[in-house]
């Protein structure tokens, strides 16, 4: 048996062996002219990936809930009213990250397993006032998906900035950034972009940055102030050296290769290869007969998928046993749920073998428990799924 079990959670995911071993050379100068090239280098690519030439790509050393901490940071000041969309654990995060910088938070909160409907949002911001919007593209408690360009042009329409979460999406999930409008999409190295934790990735519009630039009182996060960071930012892509705090610079090396193998696959591939994986695993949990916390496929996120047990399976019993099979998957995350469901992260550079042999490992564990089912059927439905899509 393989001592390496597979890493099927939400991030982190699966790392490819050359993004592993661009990590393991020894570290140099930060100020070494081939790591320079290679930081601007991975700043290009990151336009590509957030699929946008206007705005300003930052690379920090972090994790996610930081990017989401100085979006908050450099957009609001006291008073400022925000709309936030809730849809599950992330979005609660969000809130709390946005009334620590005094904003004024509305919420729209939708049902579990529900989006909000674009109606509501807009009967909102209609009332006028509006900072921003921030909502998370994919919530990874529940696995649902928000339909980014319908709101954030209900966003521009009434003056707001549009704040994007892609922790759990951005690399794997459509995201145009410029097309659709959006001001800051932010996201993390250890999901979809495929680099172990560590770096905190973002994009900022022009009209975002100069939001922050005329801001009345300064930025109350010393090193999350975008505008310590831009200079530095700027100076790499082209190809210069400027300094504000030390760049993690054996991640930042990772960050290229992964970048360069996403850019290379070619993003709308990758975005199909996703939507690929996510029908094939769906199919495989409709064949179980086991239910999906999101309440219809369509606004299921491709990244993820939220399942619930089916009746008399404990997650204490489930999961164990599906790591025995060399699979490591997760539990539910959203506290009033939490012990009715379990996750499993597809996104990234695995292989729709890996994708298979975590269906099986699934099978085995539930038949191990006593549920009846015919073995084999949900790896058929998910190979049934991905011939058809080929
Ligand atoms: C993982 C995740 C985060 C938090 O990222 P960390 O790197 O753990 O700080 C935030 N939002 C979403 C949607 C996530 O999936």
């Amino acid at each position: 048996m393989k001592s390496h079990k597979l890493l099927m959670i939400p991030g982190p995911i699966e790392f490819d062996p050359a993004v592993l071993a661009a990590m393991s050379v020894p570290t140099s100068s930060h100020t070494d002219a081939a790591f320079i090239q290679t930081f601007g280098e991975a700043l290009e690519k990151m336009r590509q990936v957030f699929q946008s030439s206007q705005g300003q790509p930052f690379v920090v050393a972090a994790s996610g809930t930081f990017a989401m901490d100085v979006a908050a940071a450099n957009l609001i000041e006291a008073g400022d009213r925000v709309l936030l969309l809730n849809i599950g654990y992330f979005s609660e995060r969000f809130g709390e990250i946005l009334e620590r910088y005094g904003a004024k938070v509305t919420q729209i909160k939708a049902a579990i397993g529900a989006r909000p409907d674009p109606q509501l949002v807009e009967d909102e911001l209609k009332k006028g006032g509006y900072k921003a919007i921030f909502f998370s593209h994919v919530d990874t408690s529940t696995g649902v998906l928000n339909d980014v360009p319908t709101l954030a042009q209900l966003a521009h329409r009434y003056g707001a900035l549009c704040v994007v979460d892609g922790v759990c999406s951005i690399a794997a999930e459509e995201l145009r950034m410029d097309e659709w409008g959006v001001d800051v999409a932010l996201t993390a190295s250890q999901k979809a972009i495929g680099v172990p934790p560590g770096l905190a990735l973002w994009m900022v519009s022009q009209r975002a940055l100069e939001v922050c630039r005329t801001r009345k009182t300064p930025v109350a996060n010393y090193y999350g102030d975008w505008l310590k960071w831009l200079p530095v930012m700027q100076a790499h892509e082209a190809r210069q050296f400027d300094y504000f705090a030390t760049p993690a610079i054996n991640l930042i090396r990772a960050l290229n290769v992964s970048l360069s193998q996403i850019v290379a696959e070619g993003i709308e591939n990758r975005y199909a290869r996703h939507r690929r994986m996510s029908h094939a695993f769906k199919a495989a949990m409709n064949a179980l007969e086991l239910d999906q916390i999101p309440v219809s496929e369509e606004i299921a996120a491709h990244t993820l998928t939220a399942v619930r047990y089916p009746k008399g399976i404990q997650a204490s019993e489930f999961l164990p046993r599906v790591a025995q099979e060399g699979v490591i998957i997760s539990g539910g995350l959203l506290p009033p749920i939490k012990q009715e469901y379990f996750r499993v992260g597809h996104m990234g550079n695995i292989s729709f073998g890996d994708l298979i042999g975590t269906i099986s490992a699934i099978e085995r564990a539930l038949a191990g428990l006593g549920y009846r089912f015919a073995i084999g059927s949900a790896v058929a439905a998910a190979q049934r799924a991905l011939q058809e899509a080929a």
